[in-house]
């Protein structure tokens, strides 16, 4: 289900990151995640009921994901 948020809401949202960037709904891969991306970092925050969880703790590293060593 795609998150569903006010334009408005968006334009008021940023990355708490340094970057300060603005939000996009879902991620590049699949629009319709229950997620907003950063437009810099590219870290993904959950959105929880619709309220954008916008936590660096609970942000998603496209990077952390990556590993140079596989098991
Ligand atoms: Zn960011």
């Amino acid at each position: 289900m795609a998150v569903t948020l006010d334009q408005q809401l968006l334009d008021i949202l940023a990355c708490p990151s340094d970057d300060h960037a603005p939000l996009r709904v879902g991620t590049p891969d699949d629009p319709d995640a229950d997620v907003l991306t950063c437009t810099e970092c590219g870290r993904r925050y959950p959105v929880t009921d619709g309220i954008p969880v916008l936590l660096l703790d609970e942000a998603e590293h496209p990077t952390d994901r990556t590993t140079a060593d596989s098991p």
